[in-house]
Order: structure tokens, then sequence, then C-alpha cells
């Protein structure tokens, strides 16, 4: 095992140390990968003032000239594509086609980000006054400060900078203290291609430390967060004193519904494959499935054998897996005990159900659990693993009252041959985004965005663009 790589924050253009570090780790083998910046407050209002001395030039810059700098680093990003997937595998457990999935959907994101540069729009409106017009204005916000998970982290990194950028602001970002050597590698092309220094900075560090500087600074004008609903709430409450703006993409708890009339086959495939992408570990995937009664016992043995049948184990060691590791020790043991919670409350476990011996590895058996019911904890929390809970429902309305009783609101699917009945789930349902017969993915030009605790504000798009602007109103007389 080659020795640690020390990682540095990357501020106003410069790599810089500080005096403490955390460890980070291959969740697939405990192999010690990196040593990266524990950052304290100083370090943090170190990036928020090269942040702000860079917003008043990054923003008189035309849009197009900001967008060229995307460009530049998606091209950069797109020279070494599998490097930087082995990258991220190493620290988050994905599988390497997936994270060459991420980067390359990565680049992807900036180019259409940039494209948006010949595109911001302000309005001119009629004035009742003789010789008045009215315009409103696109500006920018200022400096944001974007705080990442660590599921899809290099992703994420473009989803705050690129529309933040285009826009004219400047951006600190705080990747999780899990994933954060992806966020160097990408802050390393940002300094290659030269963009102004101040306009992009990485500070590591944990939640409760260089989080809690970030989001309680009264010089951060929105935060863009991505995490769990517990994180999303504490931060709102970190920055109720500034009333500092808040984008806040949390978790979810996404049902599928597959009525009788469904492609068995197409919904058995989508729903697995929603279970086993990122080891179960994606926002936007089904968590939970609503089955008819007259299909159910098919589409159970279909799915428990397309579950048993997936192959896991650590994703460098063994590339041909499906299916990495999860997180962390926690993620793991949140499995485990939601599982078997379950079971003590009455589902039947049809496979899987055990964490997997694989050397030092998180992993743990894909899993169907059928017989669930609306008061198990298993079918109103995020479980954010390989596990799937099956309840069978005896109609289209029984399935909709289910999927909207949950304080969750991100994403929902539904898998029926009949039109009338996936146009009335569209117009019950009461979710972010419905997806018809296909699997859980959104793409970069929607708009990804929860109802209820599932978020505020969303990401993506010309809506998702535009959350980093606010208007300006000037009543011109002339
Ligand atoms: P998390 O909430 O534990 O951590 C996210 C980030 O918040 C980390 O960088 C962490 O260091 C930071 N943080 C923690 N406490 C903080 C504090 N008090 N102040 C400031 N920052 C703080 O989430 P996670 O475990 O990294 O990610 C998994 C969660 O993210 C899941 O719930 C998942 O559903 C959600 N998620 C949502 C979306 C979406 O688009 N809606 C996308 C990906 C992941």
């Amino acid at each position: 095992m080659s020795s640690p790589t020390r990682y540095q924050n990357y501020i106003n253009a410069a790599f810089v140390d500080t005096d403490e570090h955390l460890e980070v780790r291959n969740p697939a083998n405990g192999d010690l990968l990196s040593l990266v910046p524990e950052s304290r407050a100083s370090d943090v209002e170190a990036a928020i003032d090269a942040a702000h001395s860079a917003k008043k030039a990054w923003a008189a810059l035309p849009a197009i000239e900001r967008a060229g700098y995307l460009r530049k680093i998606a091209a950069r990003i797109r020279q070494d594509v599998s490097g930087l997937a082995r990258m991220i595998s190493a620290e988050q457990g994905k599988v390497t086609g997936l994270a060459e999935v991420e980067v390359n959907f990565t680049a992807d994101y900036l180019d259409y980000m940039a494209e948006w540069a010949r595109r911001i729009e302000g309005e001119v409106i009629e004035s009742d006054r003789p010789n008045e017009t009215i315009m409103m204005l696109r500006k920018p916000l200022g400096v944001i400060a974007g705080i990442l998970p660590w599921n899809f982290p290099f992703f994420l990194i473009a989803r705050k900078m690129a529309p933040a950028l285009v826009t004219g602001n400047t951006i600190v970002i705080k990747p999780s203290e899990e994933t954060p050597n992806n966020c160097f590698a990408f802050a390393r092309i940002v300094h290659e291609i030269g963009l102004p220094k101040g306009v992009f900075n990485v500070v590591s560090g944990a939640g409760r430390g260089a989080g809690e500087a970030l989001t309680g600074s009264s010089r951060v004008d929105m935060i863009s967060f991505t995490g769990s609903v517990a994180t999303g709430s504490r931060i709102m409450a970190q920055a109720a004193p500034n009333l500092t703006k808040l984008n806040l993409e949390l978790g979810g708890k996404a049902p599928a519904i597959v009525l009788d009339d469904a492609d068995l086959d197409l919904a058995v495939n989508a729903i697995r494959a929603s279970r086993i992408i990122n080891t179960g570990q994606v926002c936007n995937c089904a968590e939970r499935v609503y089955v008819h009664r007259s299909i159910a016992g098919d589409f159970i043995d279909h799915m428990a054998s397309a579950m048993a049948a997936t192959t896991f184990g650590d994703p460098l060691a063994e590339p041909d897996v499906e299916m990495g590791p999860l997180i962390n020790q926690g993620g793991l043991d949140k499995v485990e005990q939601m599982v078997k919670t379950a079971m003590e409350e009455g589902a039947e476990l049809i496979t899987g159900g055990r964490v997997a011996e694989r050397g030092k590895g998180f992993h743990y058996q894909p899993t169907v659990l059928s017989g669930c019911r609306a008061d198990m904890d298993i079918m109103r929390r995020e479980i954010f693993g390989p596990v799937l809970p099956i309840q069978v429902i005896d109609d289209l309305d029984e399935a909709i009252a289910l999927a909207n009783d949950s304080e969750y609101g991100l994403t929902s699917s539904i898998y029926t041959r009949s039109l009338a009945s996936a146009m009335r789930a569209c117009r019950e349902i009461d979710y972010g985004e419905t997806y018809i017969n296909r699997e859980n993915f959104e793409a970069m030009q929607g708009f990804h965005a929860g109802v209820r605790k599932s978020g505020i504000g969303g990401a993506d798009g010309k809506h998702g663009l535009y959350e980093y602007t606010h208007t300006q109103v000037v009543y011109l007389e002339a």
C-alpha cells in the first residue's frame, strides 16, 4: 500500500496547509488514503475573505468569459476520466463504471451551465408613468457556501459551482469529511486552467467545525447544501441569525408504485437498479415499493432472484462487481439495525439480510423484505443501503395515499401501461419528481427539488441557475 497523500486547502489560488488533519479511508478495505485539512474557523474566514475580494471583478466579467473557464475545466476533466473515477471509487466505494459516469456527467454539467451565459435574462416592464422604464436586472448573490455530502462528491461540486460561477458569484466549497480527495483534485484542475484567484475555494473539515464556520458566517450570501434532513435543519438554525438565503437538497424516501398492468420485467429491472446503484446510497432512488396484490408474488420472486444474483465487493480489487460497500461503519450499522427491526415488526426476509464478510469493508447483502406495512420504520425512514421493503396494495388510491404519507417529498415513480393511471398519479402524488416507467435519475435540464422535508429550492436547469441570482428593479425616468 502506498503512503497516504497529504492534501491542503485551496484558498485564493494557493494550496495552504493546516495544523490539524483528518484521515480519509477506503470504505471497501479500510486502507488509509489521505490526510486532509481539519480546518479551523480562521481557515474558513480566509477562504471567505478570498471569495469576497474576488467577487467584484468576477461579476464584472462578461458571462461568456466566465463560462469559458467552466468549459476549460470540463475539457480538462475529460482528459482524465479514469484517473478521477478511480479516486472517487477509492474514497467513496462506488463501482468504477458508475464513477466514470459521474465524472463524465460532471464535465457535461459544466458545459451545460456554460451554455446559459448568453441566456441569463432580465425583464423590461411597462410603467404607469410617462417617460419611465422599469427594468428587472438579474444579479449575482455574492459569496456562496457549497456544503457537500459524500454520495456523488465530484458531480455535486459542479452542481453548485457551475451555476454559481456562470451567474457571477464566487464560492467556498466544503466537501464531506468522507470524500474530500476528489474535491482537491477538482481544485487542482481549477488551478491549472487559471481561474482567477479567490473565485473557487475549498476548505475541508468536520461539519461541526469548518461547516459551522461557513454556515454561521454573516459574510456568506447563500448556503447551498446537499445532505441529510437532520443537518439541513441544523444549518437552517445556524443561518437564522444572519437570515442567510438557503438552498437545501435533502433526503428522500422515494415510493415506487407497481400496478397490475405494469411491464413486470421493466419494473423489476428499474427498481433493482435503483437499489444497487451506489449501494442504495442515492437520495432519489426507490426506497419503498407498493405492488398490486395480483402481481405481488411474481414481482417479489423476480426481484429476489435479481437482487440475490447481484455481485458485490471491493470495486478497485474486483472491477467486475456490480456494487461496492456502504460508506462507513455508521451506515452499515444503520442498515443492519433497520432490517432487524423490520423483521421484529413482522416483515418477511426474502433474500439477503446480513452484513457480508469481505475483509475490512462495509459490505451488506442485497436484501428484499416483503409483508411491510406503513407503520414500520423501514417504510418511513431513509435506509441508504441495498435494501428493498415491499408492501402489497389493492389499488392506485391506496398507493397514492401511502406514497404521500411521508415527511419526505423528493422523487417518486409509477409503473403502469395505463396513461390514465400515470396521469392521475402525476396529479395526485405530491413529490418534486415523478418518473413513469423508468428508473429515477434526473436530467440536468430539469429541476431537482423536493417538497416537505426533502428541501428548499432546487438545482439544475433554468430554475436551478436562477437560485444563484437576485433581481434588482430599476425605475428609470428619462
Ligand atoms: P450529512 O448531512 O451528514 O453531511 C453533509 C455535509 O454537511 C457534510 O459535508 C458535513 O460535514 C456537513 N455538515 C454536517 N453538520 C454540519 C453543520 N452543523 N454545519 C454545516 N455543515 C455540516 O449528509 P451525508 O451523510 O454526507 O449525505 C447523505 C444524505 O444526503 C442523505 O440523506 C441523502 O439523501 C442526502 N442527499 C440529498 C441529495 C439531493 O439532491 N436531495 C443528493 C445527495 C445526497
